[in-house]
């Protein structure tokens, strides 16, 4: 392999064409294939609603097909709910990029799981097999079932004995929001046999982890987090095979829950510089895990096998003054931006997730959750150094104030 590729590890087939690409040459070119031809470099956005067409006969073929399999649409599109040629861009991309035959956008993250939902509960399979700690809004999803669907939580070891006849999905997270537990999803998705296997890879991102290369069969992203990468759009996609993904387009179409052309295009545009984002936020968060776990004021840091830009990290002192104490990071709830985001996920993130439910999943009242951006690691280091500080000097104080009480 050429010295000068940046790319050794992430190599693999792409559909029909020669050869093998690296994941920083498809992030960048993966749905744009087209464009030269059409005498354009950046890719369109097409915002219409509907499209004309003086062939009723045809369009009514089209729809009978799209009902009769969910297969994407071809030819020139219909109405918007059905299919967007911008969106399509962007879920040709991903698709690519996690290694799956197919893509389907959402409006969030958070509709992307309910489609997946709503689509196995159409079968009659209403079983959930799911491992703690997921995002909090997903754990609140499964556990209140509001979408008419019943959660068995369990560990890893479990899954397999946690099966009924029933059960149409497994729902992981690893890294998990927000603890960065890990599991082996080699491992899961063989104790899953014919179920099918959704992990959640929005912390990862396919840069870092292609779940489907480990027998998943669903991945999902909120795209709000890395894939957009600059906190300014908000989406959600499901990478999985045409059979499934065909079931999703159906339930997208009946539901609604559709991504806004002009989030795919900033989800297209996110991905272009996915790969190159990742590794630099990466190389971070790895020097400031180590410098955490390293300070007397943290308790415990939790920083991913598999690496990331995400660190959890418990302090010894007072959380919500380490929250209230930083003047560069911005204290805000979200993931995956261009700068530094920190949380308290027991207030925030996970507020939803019941107590008992929430500290069983390792997700303590002293976790603070770290997004790592692409400032200067030391300008980094020095806000995080202040308002750690802030926070110890705040528990002495408060210590003291019991103490002398
Ligand atoms: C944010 C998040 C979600 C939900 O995505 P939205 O785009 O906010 O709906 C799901 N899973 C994980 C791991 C997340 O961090």
């Amino acid at each position: 392999m050429d010295a000068r590729s940046q790319d050794t590890q992430n190599r693999f087939p792409i559909g029909d064409l020669p050869g093998l690409r690296a994941l920083a040459t498809e992030a960048v070119h993966a749905g744009r294939e087209d464009l030269v031809a059409q005498g354009l470099h950046a890719a369109p956005i097409d915002l219409s609603t509907t499209y004309p067409s003086y062939d009723s006969r045809g369009e009514a073929a089209r729809i009978d097909a799209f009902a009769a399999d969910g297969g994407e649409l071809t030819g020139p599109p219909v109405y918007a709910r059905l299919g967007n040629p911008t969106v399509s861009r962007f879920e040709t991309a991903l698709a690519r990029l996690e290694g799956t035959e197919s893509a389907v956008a959402f409006a969030s993250g958070m509709a992307a799981l309910s489609a997946v939902l709503l689509a196995r509960n159409a079968l009659g399979l209403r079983h959930v097999v799911a491992v703690r700690p997921l995002y909090g809004c997903s754990d609140h999803l499964l556990n209140a079932g509001l979408l008419g669907s019943e959660v068995t939580w369990t560990d890893p070891a479990g899954i397999a004995a946690a099966l009924r006849p029933d059960t149409g999905l497994v729902v992981v997270e690893s890294p998990a929001n927000p603890t960065l537990a890990e599991v082996d999803l080699r491992a899961i998705a063989h104790a899953c046999g014919s179920v099918p296997l959704l992990v959640d890879n929005t912390f990862a991102t396919p840069v870092l982890q292609r779940p489907a290369e480990h027998g998943a069969r669903l991945v999902l992203h909120s795209a709000t987090k890395y894939l957009g990468g600059h906190g300014d759009v908000m989406g959600g996609v499901v990478a999985c095979d045409e059979e499934l993904a065909s079931r999703l387009r159906q339930v997208r179409f009946a539901t609604g829950a559709v991504l806004h052309p002009l989030a795919g295009y900033l989800l297209l545009r996110g991905l272009s510089t996915l790969p190159i984002r990742v590794r630099a936020a990466s190389a971070t968060a790895a020097e400031l895990a180590g410098r955490l776990a390293a300070d007397p004021r943290v308790a415990r840091v939790h920083y991913p096998r598999i690496g990331g830009a995400m660190i959890a990290f418990e302090v010894h002192g007072d959380p919500h003054a380490v929250i209230g104490g930083v003047r560069l990071i911005t204290p805000a709830v979200s993931l995956g931006s261009v700068d530094t985001l920190i949380q308290h996920p027991a207030s925030i993130s996970h507020r939803i997730v019941d107590e008992p439910d929430r500290q069983g999943a390792g997700v303590s009242d002293r976790l603070l959750r770290l997004s790592v951006g692409l400032e200067d690691v030391e300008d980094l280091w020095t806000d995080l150094d202040g308002a750690l500080g802030a926070a110890s000097t705040d528990g002495e104080r408060r210590t003291e104030e019991v103490a002398g009480r």
